[in-house]
């Protein structure tokens, strides 16, 4: 498995577990993540499932025509490879909003085994042991957040919409208000999304982002002769990470992108939307 990336940075490696039914399970992690020693955390990729056809084959999502069955296996291998049960994910109800919830044990399962309690929840948040955060994507940004001090985390869905309306700050000050979270005791990844290159936005969404990210307009949007932008949600993030006070050091930002890596990883943009759902997870150890 060979993924094409925007530079040379070694963010990532590609950890690829033999389950025991004999599948390769490949699973990217972050190294500043996994270095912290107290989470245990990946992205997906399209690899290791038994989904069919587009979905093919890790699909994640219960709400993209997969045979339900099919998902569920998804899951039992996914949690075989981070040494869980399918009963310790708790799922987000991603709607492009920057809404996070506080999770706990007693919602252990929930979108898997048991019906969510709640809907419109971006991201989540935690400070339990081995529940373990879980958020869903084809091109929209991942965000991890690591507070190092109150061993506590966070997992956010920032696509266009999360990223101008800055569901990163939104997610810190969220930890913040729960769990005492000092933004320079965070660290903090972008995860694998479309790249810059890949991405093309109307005006009328650059134009949201020019009033967004006032100051920063020549960092994240290029302007093409057609009158539409190529808008770079990477380093939107970064800014918006940076501005919420976690420090540049703490900050790891992905160089995979989902469209320029579609036979590996699944791209909404790649696929005009026929495709299934990869995911980010992570929980403290
Ligand atoms: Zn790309």
């Amino acid at each position: 498995m060979q993924f094409k990336t925007k530079n040379d940075n070694k963010i990532f490696r590609l950890e690829e577990k033999t389950l025991t039914n004999g599948v390769k399970f490949p699973l990217l992690k972050y190294h500043q993540l996994e270095e912290l020693g107290i989470v245990e955390h990946c992205f997906t990729t399209r690899e290791g499932g038994v989904s069919q056809g587009v979905l093919s084959s890790l699909n994640l999502s219960f709400t993209r025509g997969d045979d339900k069955e099919n998902v569920i296996e998804n899951y039992k291998r996914l949690a075989e490879a981070l040494d869980v049960e399918i009963t310790d994910f708790v799922l987000s109800d991603q709607t492009h909003t920057t809404n996070v919830r506080r999770v706990y044990k007693k919602d252990a399962g929930c979108g898997i085994v048991k019906e969510l309690p709640y809907h419109d929840v971006d991201g989540l948040i935690t400070n339990e042991k081995g529940l373990v955060l879980s958020t869903f994507y084809a091109d929209c940004v991942p965000l991890y957040f690591v507070d190092t001090v109150n061993k506590a985390i966070g997992l956010s869905h920032s696509g266009w919409r999360g990223t101008v309306n800055r569901m990163g700050k939104a997610t810190i000050e969220a930890m913040t208000k729960e769990f005492g979270t000092n933004p320079a005791d965070v660290v903090a990844a972008v995860g694998p999304s479309i790249c810059s290159a890949c991405y093309e936005v109307s005006e009328d969404v650059a134009d949201e982002f020019k009033k967004s990210f006032a100051g920063h307009e020549n960092e994240i949007l290029t302007a093409k002769a057609d009158g539409k932008y190529l808008l770079d949600l990477w380093k939107a993030n970064e800014i918006v990470f940076l501005d919420a006070g976690i420090k540049k050091e703490n900050i790891a930002i992905t160089n995979i992108c989902t469209s320029c890596n579609k036979d590996l990883l699944f791209s909404h943009r790649a696929t005009k939307g026929k495709r299934g759902n990869l995911g980010a997870f992570m929980y403290l150890k």
